[in-house]
């Protein structure tokens, strides 16, 4: 008899199928619940939510990036065509660690009890954003791990635009830097209109605020409120918000300064916490 495959999240130890654990363990499990192929909750993800996306995978390299990218148009994820292109042009395979499977719509562990999203949540968050992420915008990724929304949103920007990527792993940081270096942004980090630091991604990034776009990679327990004050008028932020239960808010600030915020679906995500609690001090 096999053993049971056990795992250790967030200080708690799951012994179950490893499809079960997959879906303890990653950073968001569904988006929306009238998307067929995501329809499975927290509890009830036994088999993965993404199996029937994971089957359409298809081939490596820019051929499996571009199949994940059909797929997420045929599935109803991506309707926008720009967001369609730059998902098609920044390869994730690039980001996730070699040997994973990199074009499965499944999210994927980067080590420090981190994971970078799975495609659907990265397309979902850029269709939501895409109106603030306009050339010649600037744009917060809270959160960077391994640089690839923070990539994508570099590209919708371009080089006239101003995108930061905040995480609080250092080690995340540089490999992100590696990362983005490989890829198509890496013309833009190099021109500095797109930068990643190391830093408490709950203050935000004050040198380059106020910000058209915010998007948190992390499930905070409330919305921080400097990156609310970080948030241009007419600007948006995206965050998933929660501990156990958690929902992804999209946020919207008028122009006179005033909040009105709406959910979008149930997700899960890795905590916004300190850089101690996410590694055990390590
Ligand atoms: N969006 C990224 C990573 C998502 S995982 C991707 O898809 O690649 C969430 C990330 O949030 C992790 O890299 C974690 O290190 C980071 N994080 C958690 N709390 C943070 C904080 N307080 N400040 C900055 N980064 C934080």
């Amino acid at each position: 008899m096999r053993a049971c495959p056990t795992l250790t999240v967030y200080g708690r130890h799951y012994c179950a199928p490893p499809r079960t654990l997959i879906s303890l363990a990653f950073t968001s499990l569904h988006r929306h619940n009238s998307a067929p192929f995501l329809n499975l909750s927290f509890f009830t993800a036994f088999r993965s939510p993404f199996s029937r996306m994971e089957q359409f995978q298809t081939g490596t390299g820019s051929t499996g990036n571009k199949a994940m990218v059909e797929n997420l148009k045929r599935f109803g994820v991506i309707s926008s065509k720009k967001v369609a292109e730059v998902m098609e042009t920044l390869d994730r395979g690039l980001f996730v660690p070699v040997g994973s499977s990199a074009y499965a719509d499944t999210p994927l562990p980067i080590g420090y009890n981190a994971t970078i999203s799975a495609p659907h949540m990265h397309a979902t968050c850029l269709e939501l954003l895409e109106d603030k992420l306009q050339p010649g915008m600037r744009a917060l990724d809270v959160g960077s791990g391994t640089g690839y929304l923070t990539g994508c949103f570099a590209l919708m920007v371009g080089a006239e635009g101003r995108v930061v990527g905040v995480d609080h792993i250092p080690e995340l940081v540089y490999m992100s830097i590696k990362n983005v270096e490989k890829s198509v942004a890496g013309s833009l980090l190099q021109k500095g209109s797109l930068s990643l630091h190391v830093g408490d991604g709950r203050k935000g990034w004050k040198e380059f605020a106020p910000y058209d776009a915010i998007h948190v990679g992390a499930a905070a327990s409330e919305v921080p409120q400097a990156l609310l004050d970080q948030l241009k008028p007419g600007g948006r932020m995206v965050i998933p918000v929660g501990t156990y239960f958690q929902e992804l808010k999209v946020i919207d600030k008028s122009e006179d300064g005033s909040i009105k915020a709406r959910t979008e679906t149930s997700v899960r995500y890795v905590p916004l916490t300190s850089r101690d609690e996410q590694t055990g001090g390590f």
